[in-house]
């Protein structure tokens, strides 16, 4: 009885080889798939189905800028909290301008004051803590972040992977000056 057993575990066992050997076969005479990185790159039409880390989608009169509106729902709907998101800040008054603004509200006149532009000034995405989870993507009203297609996100230290959003748009604000300290 057992050695019948033993001849069917081994019949069994040789045809699992085989099966195997077959497969390895058939994906051995097909053409390569694989890059080798960083000396060849996958071609851009092969990433599209690729989940990389977040983007911001341009303005669409505005390609200069991103379409982002620095309303921070992205930032209390991630769970990793690896957003960064800072508003542009109100134009500074000159003197002159606010004597001329009181001067107008003396006058009755209505006076429109200078208000804070709906942009981010900042916008950085710690890649190192993002899941990649999408709820940011998800929950932004004007639709303007993506996944990018980006596959090589390498770096040696951690802040390689402090990813700044608005590199790609130019025209973006710029973040205020430090005040000089008084001393
Ligand atoms: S994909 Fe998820 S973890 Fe990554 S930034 Fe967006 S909300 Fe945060
Ligand atoms: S990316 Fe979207 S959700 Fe995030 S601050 Fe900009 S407009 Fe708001």
């Amino acid at each position: 009885m057992s050695t019948i057993k033993t001849f069917v575990r081994s019949v069994t066992d040789l045809w699992s080889l085989l099966v195997g050997l077959q497969i390895t076969g058939r994906y051995f005479r097909q053409p390569q798939i694989t890059v080798h990185y960083p000396r060849n790159v996958v071609a851009p039409e092969d990433t599209v189905s690729y989940r990389g880390p977040i983007a911001l989608v341009p303005h669409p009169r505005d390609p200069t800028k991103s379409k982002c509106t620095a309303c921070m729902i992205c930032v209390a709907a991630c769970p990793s909290s690896c957003i960064t998101v800072v508003k542009a800040p109100v134009p500074e008054i000159t003197p002159e301008q606010e004597q001329a603004f009181q001067e107008a509200e003396a006058r009755g006149e209505e006076v429109e004051r200078p208000t804070a532009p709906r942009e981010p000034v900042t916008w950085i995405n710690d890649f190192s803590l993002c899941s990649l989870c999408g709820l940011c993507v998800e929950a932004c009203p004007p639709r303007c972040l993506t996944f990018s297609h980006d596959l090589y996100s390498v770096g040696t230290g951690r802040d390689a992977f402090k990813h700044d959003l608005l590199i790609p748009y130019p025209g973006s604000l710029k973040p205020p000056p430090p005040k000089a300290t008084e001393s």
